[in-house]
């Protein structure tokens, strides 16, 4: 919880960002900081060894920040990692899931063999703010053939009521975050 506080207060509050009245958490000045980043990363290891369900066999990370955090992350777990990246950025053969933004409609994808029958993910995040990116997220792990061993974040924007809307995408499966 200290550790947790601590890591806080190297977030940034970037008023008006990226739209007038939203308030923007930058990460940055904690990713640039060596021994918050080294925190950081520890706190979500723990966090993701202590989800209920066991062994976690890929870390999938929603781009940009998502592969920050969740290269660590899968290294410490000793899982590997798939990136869900922006539409239009893979290279080979992809599965969309297109989901709505607060303004418009956005899109994620991964390759279409990223995830082996079976396999158990877990999907990370910077931040869980409304819930809908991460619903995409958690939606397309599974159509790609993976059991979700949960969802985890560094930080929570509770006033949103991400959690509820992440609810049904992820039909049981735990959400933590730092
Ligand atoms: P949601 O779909 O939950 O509304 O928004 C979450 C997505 O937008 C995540 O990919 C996250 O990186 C980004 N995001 C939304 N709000 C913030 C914020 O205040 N700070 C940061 N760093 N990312 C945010």
């Amino acid at each position: 919880e200290d550790d947790a506080a601590g890591l806080l207060a190297l977030l940034r509050s970037v008023p008006d960002h990226p739209a007038p009245g939203v308030t923007f958490w930058d990460i940055t000045p904690l990713l640039g900081d060596a021994q918050a980043l080294a925190r950081a990363t520890g706190a979500l290891a723990e966090a993701a060894r202590a989800l209920p369900g066991g062994r976690i066999d890929l870390v999938a990370g929603v781009e940009a920040r998502g592969f920050v955090l969740g290269a660590p992350l899968a290294l410490a777990l000793g899982a590997g990692f798939v990136p869900l990246r922006k539409a239009g950025k893979l290279p080979w053969r992809t599965v969309r899931q297109d989901y709505s933004l607060e303004y418009g409609e956005a899109s994620i994808e991964a390759h279409e063999d990223a995830v082996p029958a079976g396999a158990r993910v877990l999907v990370i995040d910077d931040v869980l703010a409304t819930g809908g990116t991460a619903s995409a997220a958690c939606t397309l792990v599974q159509r790609l053939g993976g059991e979700l061993a949960g969802a985890l974040f560094l930080l929570e924007l509770v006033g949103l009521d991400g959690r509820a809307a992440l609810a049904t995408a992820l039909g049981g499966a735990p959400v933590a975050a730092v």
